[in-house]
């Protein structure tokens, strides 16, 4: 018996705490491989000042850059730490304790965590076998709330544009799209977002921008849903620093290195993709995010594959019996020698 109340629902949550040992080929965790925009590390080296004193509490300078970059206006954006703390706040604004959150399943593994942590239900409702989210289904699993990730993490298949318009037209619950991974993608519904009064589109600086570790994600919507979610984010959220390195990242020339990494993370995961398909017992989805999922098909285990993959010093994400899939490894891409570093390695692995 515990010797204080707590609450019902964080009976099954835990907290996250990934595996994250030194690795010489680090393929695990969707971050930008290739580092983080020199002009945003030059901000931060040169930017220094101003940290006995608080930040903007909504950080409109940033919110600003950040419209721009949407093709909306700055009060269509909020801003927060990381996109997680973004997705967290408007789980709670958008939502009473109690409602329901649908999503389809596979998805971004946090998503039931951060339902049962602001009292939601979680009802995950599975793909379709073409790996596409199942409307129908998300539309009679009557939802308060519909949670989508495009491209999906893991499977890093793109939502059909018909299946999003679906959800808005067919549902009265707010639709939050995750496109943490839009600009591998090259499309997206950002611009639009304010344009849907039950659309917020999320994103992140975390994946293509190159910025995981100074935390700073943001969503577009029309102003009255992103002025709701400005209420349960609260002020100072995003810190003087990570101000800063995200507004340089932003940048002319800080844009202009991120568009061009992201070519090379599609050549790359075209490269990963091919060359993975030549392995036996392995099969590749065809991604559009900045990772590709390999199915294992030989009767392998996925962690039992990771576990020989790390003591070769290689760290990839499995995942155990995906519904419709399977056994499967989510593979980061990144420069080449690393690639083959780990091609090297599940070969050897798996024969
Ligand atoms: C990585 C990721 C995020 C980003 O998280 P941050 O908190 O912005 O670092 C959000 N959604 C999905 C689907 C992701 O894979």
């Amino acid at each position: 018996v515990s010797a204080f109340a707590t609450r019902r629902s964080y009976a099954e949550l835990r907290p996250y705490r990934p595996d994250r040992r030194p690795c010489a080929v680090d393929l695990s965790d969707n971050t930008n491989l290739w580092g983080s925009p020199p002009a945003a590390l030059a901000a931060l080296r040169e930017g220094a000042g101003g940290e006995a004193r608080y930040p903007a509490a909504q950080a409109d300078a940033l919110r600003e850059a950040l419209a721009g970059y949407a093709g909306v206006r700055p009060e269509e954006v909020v801003t927060g730490c990381g996109s997680d703390d973004v997705l967290d706040s408007a789980l709670r604004a958008l939502a009473e304790p109690g409602a329901r959150l649908a999503f389809p399943w596979p998805t971004f593994t946090m998503i039931p965590d951060f339902a049962r942590m602001n009292g939601l239900k979680p009802v995950p409702v599975a793909l379709r076998a073409d790996g596409q989210p199942d409307a129908e289904a998300l539309l009679r699993a009557a939802p308060d709330l519909v949670y989508l990730c495009s491209p999906n993490n893991p499977t890093g298949l793109e939502a059909e544009a018909r299946t999003v318009e679906r959800l808005l037209a067919e549902s009265g619950a707010v639709l939050i799209l995750d496109e943490a991974y839009a600009e591998f993608a090259g499309a997206g519904w950002l611009g639009s977002a304010p344009a849907h009064p039950r659309l917020l589109v999320v994103r992140t600086l975390s994946k293509a921008f190159g910025l995981a570790g100074v935390r700073v994600g943001y969503a577009a919507g029309s102003a009255a849903l992103v002025a709701e979610v400005e209420k349960s984010r609260g002020p100072y959220k995003v810190s003087t620093p990570a101000e800063t390195a995200a507004r340089a990242a932003l940048s002319p020339a800080g844009l202009a290195w991120v568009r061009a990494r992201v070519e090379e993370a599609r050549s790359e995961r075209a490269f990963l993709g091919a060359e993975a398909a030549r392995i036996p017992g392995v099969e590749p989805l065809s991604s559009r995010a900045n990772f590709v999922l390999l199915r294992l098909t030989g009767g392998r285990e996925a962690a039992e594959v990771a576990g020989a993959l790390r003591e070769r010093g290689v760290a990839v994400r499995p995942f155990a019996a995906l519904p419709g899939l399977g056994e499967a490894l989510r593979v980061t891409v990144g420069p080449r020698p690393l690639l083959e570093s780990f091609l090297d390695a599940l070969a050897e692995v798996l024969r």
